[in-house]
């Protein structure tokens, strides 16, 4: 970007007043201005700000942004640097928050929790440790204290017993839920190896002398196919390698298929030195938006013994849903549970959440330093993967007064019922196809006309597959074409075919914005049948 000639200086005054406060009058009135549009208009602001509004591609902004030193003298002024947000950057940005952006678990949030991240900002406090931080320390063990709940159940005496008790831990926030998963599959890894005959732990001797002690050559972890990719990335970060991440088949409602996964289980065990880590079962699974039978999960693992991990990062806040909590019935037969408040909750970027049932089970990665976290302290960065972090207890305490279980609960039904109601919409119209039910709010499906369709009926060997070839094609030009053309978005995604095997491109979108109506979804399927029409069509001789 072009630097204009200020005569800015990085003296000891003008840092001194930065510091404190804007530049000038002049300075100020325009950061009230740009503040005040995204403080109290927040979905007008983005709205008229935000999205792609001109066509450029990724390409050409690069270009514009390949200055690779930093200037010694001051470049810009605050007031001109907001300004060029708002004005120069915003317009590239995604506009996650409009209700024709539906594909992606990235969506608009309530105006209130711009306020709330700011204030957080002002208050700067570090989570990490009491000495920087202190109510916010008993704040996050209080919220941390309500979700387990709702997801736990335990009694009233549990809850007063643990919820401001030092020596014990309900679960931790965390960056997002690929942390939360890693720390759950963390604390699983060290329960399955404790200190035995001279071997002190695998956190403290590492995993090949675990290996050695326990008389192990293998770890694996068992989730259905349709499993988030952090799974395999914990794997890989807890040094038991991403390929023992092992895939169980799912059936055709994308659930885990539970006689496979007691057959895995059966055969891991015949082998004496493999060691099941956990069992991991998905409330919402991110392509398709499904639910694991929770419940009969959690009575394999407790027959066989296995640590059981509930994904929900997704779906957990359905249980705030009077109309749809039982989806995740089950869910508190698990060990852990992941929760990500930026997704369902509608938290500000970013937030996630891990729970385990038992207050004691985090001891296993308790760390110490001596100037934090020191024995006994009660700083909470002792049991967290994160150091430093802000507090988001704040944010996520105030949203749940201010929205109560009952208002996240409309979210929840709107979005479950508004899947439903696009998925008959789809279901409707000749040239789509529903290749996934939607059980929370998440749906796939695919163009596929009635030409195709009828020919599929029959095909086998080659020409099937240039068949599915060619509607894999059809889908990746569509979507890719409604997303440049800047006013939808619908995300797309590969799924296998429970029964053929074969990959299907399908289109996937995600109903969590509450703006979001059936007004809209038709728009955007009438705009994919006309891509379909006046690109494809002709281009595939249909
Ligand atoms: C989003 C998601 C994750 C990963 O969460 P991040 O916050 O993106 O790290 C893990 N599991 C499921 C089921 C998810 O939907």
């Amino acid at each position: 970007m072009e630097k204009k000639a200020h005569g800015l200086v990085a003296d000891w005054n003008s840092l001194r007043r930065i510091f404190l406060q804007p530049e000038s009058e002049a300075g100020k009135a325009t950061l009230l201005r740009h503040m005040e549009q995204i403080l109290f208009s927040l979905h007008d602001f983005l709205r008229q700000n935000v999205g792609v509004t001109e066509e450029i591609s990724l390409q050409e902004l690069a270009t514009q942004f390949k200055e690779t030193t930093i200037s010694r003298k001051p470049e810009k002024k605050l007031a001109e640097v907001i300004t060029a947000l708002v004005e120069d950057i915003a317009p590239h940005a995604v506009n996650v928050s409009s209700p024709y952006f539906i594909g992606h678990m990235t969506s608009a949030i309530p105006f209130f929790m711009v306020h709330l991240k700011t204030i957080v900002a002002a208050l700067n406090q570090n989570a990490n440790k009491i000495e920087t931080s202190k109510v916010v320390s008993v704040i996050e063990r209080q919220v941390i204290a309500k979700i387990h709940r709702l997801i736990f159940q335990e009694s009233n005496s549990f809850y007063s017993d643990h919820v401001q008790n030092a020596h014990t831990t309900l679960g931790a926030f965390t960056e997002g839920g690929t942390s939360a998963n890693m720390t759950a599959l963390w604390v699983a890894r060290n329960a399955a190896f404790p200190p035995k005959d001279g071997f002190r732990g695998v956190e403290a001797d590492g995993l090949a002398s675990a290996y050695r002690a326990h008389d192990v050559d293998r770890c694996v972890v068992l989730v259905s196919r349709r499993g988030h990719f952090s799974l395999r990335k914990s794997g890989g970060v807890l040094g038991i390698g991403n390929s023992n991440i092992v895939a169980i088949d799912v059936d055709k409602d994308n659930r885990i298929n539970l006689e496979a996964l007691e057959k895995s289980i059966q055969d891991f065990r015949a082998q004496k030195n493999v060691k099941i880590l956990a069992v991991v079962g998905i409330a919402g699974a991110t392509e398709t938006g499904t639910i694991d039978p929770l419940a009969d999960i959690g009575d394999i693992c407790h027959k066989y013994g296995i640590h059981y991990h509930v994904d929900a990062a997704w779906g957990g806040p359905t249980l705030m849903s009077q109309k749809y909590k039982h989806f995740l019935n089950g869910i508190e037969k698990a060990d852990s549970v992941t929760i990500d408040g930026h997704k369902q909750l509608y938290m500000p970027m970013t937030c996630g959440m891990i729970f385990f049932r038992d207050p004691y089970i985090m001891d296993k990665i308790a760390y110490h330093a001596n100037y934090v976290n020191r024995q006994g302290s009660v700083d909470l960065g002792i049991k967290t993967l994160a150091g430093s972090r802000e507090a988001h207890a704040l944010i996520l305490d105030s949203a749940l007064k201010i929205m109560g279980s009952d208002g996240y609960g409309l979210l929840i039904d709107h979005g479950i019922d508004i899947a439903r109601s696009f998925a008959d919409e789809i279901k409707r119209r000749k040239i789509f196809e529903l290749t996934s039910d939607p059980v929370l709010n998440i749906l796939t499906y695919r163009v596929n006309p009635p030409e195709i369709k009828l020919r599929l009926l029959s095909a086998t060997g080659e020409e099937r597959k240039g068949l599915i070839e060619k509607l894999n094609d059809i889908n990746i030009n569509v979507q890719r074409t409604q997303r440049e053309s800047g006013k939808s978005f619908v995300s797309r995604t590969v799924l296998e075919h429970p029964a053929s095997k074969e990959s299907l491109v399908v289109l996937r979108s995600v109903l969590m914005n509450p703006m979001t109506d059936m007004k809209i979804l038709t728009e955007i399927l009438d705009e994919q049948e006309n891509i379909y029409k006046s690109h494809c069509g002709h281009v595939y001789g249909l």
